[in-house]
């Protein structure tokens, strides 16, 4: 036993030493994580961008390229997320992988962007159950020698974003079908709203730069009074104003910050994927059928 602790320790010892693992790059944290998760620790993954950062409109540093460089397997979004992608990967010959693949896409509606894809797909445990398998196959490619590990751990994680989904459908079921709307400051949520049977509404589409607009926020107050809504929310990257100016004029409730972009420091709210999607999903439930306190 004493033996097998030793040769355990210096194994570890050697492996940190020389880390031959294949290298998996993601644009950004919450991508880093799931794959993390998928690949367990037979592959290295880390984020280009880091935790908070804006991923939109993010501008890659020499350093990025450098890195990029050096990795064996780039992941993207895909849906337009990352608009600085394109060139990035063009700069560097690194294969990369599309996680949004199989995605049934939604259309922004307004705007600039009407037309062009949501790119905020992982908001949906149901989707990034497909994130997952196209993570199993990249990796297993990758990797050929762990493929049966990186499937086995694809569908443990699939089974508690499964877990995720089935909670947040069950507790919303409760509340009468005008009331099941989730009214947040941008349009980030038009996956989860369509799979867990939520009407959206929000202030300004996705990605939009302006502020509200008074049109804005009048007709958010309007679907709020009409449909009875007990619960608006806003997301934790951007300003509330406009949200608190709803909720004055309507008397519903300020239901919470909702996390989509980026994940939070390890000592934060949300430092993995599923603490984000849980804590979405129970702010939600919470506060539209007033459960939470
Ligand atoms: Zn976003």
């Amino acid at each position: 036993m004493v033996a097998g602790a030793m040769s355990g320790c210096a194994a570890s010892a050697q492996g940190s030493g020389s880390d031959d693992r294949p290298v998996v790059l993601t644009t950004f944290t919450v991508l880093a994580d799931v794959a993390q998760n998928v690949a367990g620790d037979h592959l290295r993954v880390e984020s280009i961008t880091k935790v908070g950062a804006e991923i939109h409109g993010y501008e890659p540093t020499p350093r990025d390229i450098a890195k990029a460089s050096e990795a064996d397997l780039i992941l993207d979004n895909g849906l337009n997320l990352e608009s600085w992608f394109g060139q990035f990967v063009e700069s560097v010959d690194v294969p990369h992988v599309v996680v949004s693949d199989g995605v049934e896409p939604l259309d922004i509606t307004e705007d600039a962007y009407a037309g062009k894809p949501n790119p905020h797909a992982w908001m949906s445990p149901v989707n990034v159950q497909l994130y997952v398998d196209n993570m199993v196959d990249a990796f297993a490619e990758l990797d050929p020698e762990h493929a049966a590990d990186f499937e086995a751990n694809g569908a443990e994680y699939q089974a508690k974003l499964q877990k995720v989904q089935d909670e947040l459908v069950t507790g919303l079921s409760a509340l009468p079908e005008n009331q099941r709307a989730l009214v947040t400051c941008e349009g980030a949520f038009s996956y989860l709203a369509r799979d867990a049977g939520l009407t959206e509404q929000y202030i300004w589409p996705v990605n939009a730069e302006q502020q509200a607009t008074p049109q804005q926020i009048t007709s958010a107050i309007e679907f709020v009074e009409t449909n009875d809504v007990p619960a608006v929310f806003c997301e934790s990257t951007v300003s509330d104003k406009p949200m608190q100016q709803v909720v004055e004029a309507t008397g519903a409730a300020f239901g919470g910050t909702l996390y989509v972009d980026s994940l939070s420091a390890a000592d934060g709210p949300v430092p993995t994927y599923l603490d984000l999607i849980r804590y979405d999903a129970t702010t939600i439930v919470d506060a539209l059928t007033g459960s939470g306190s």
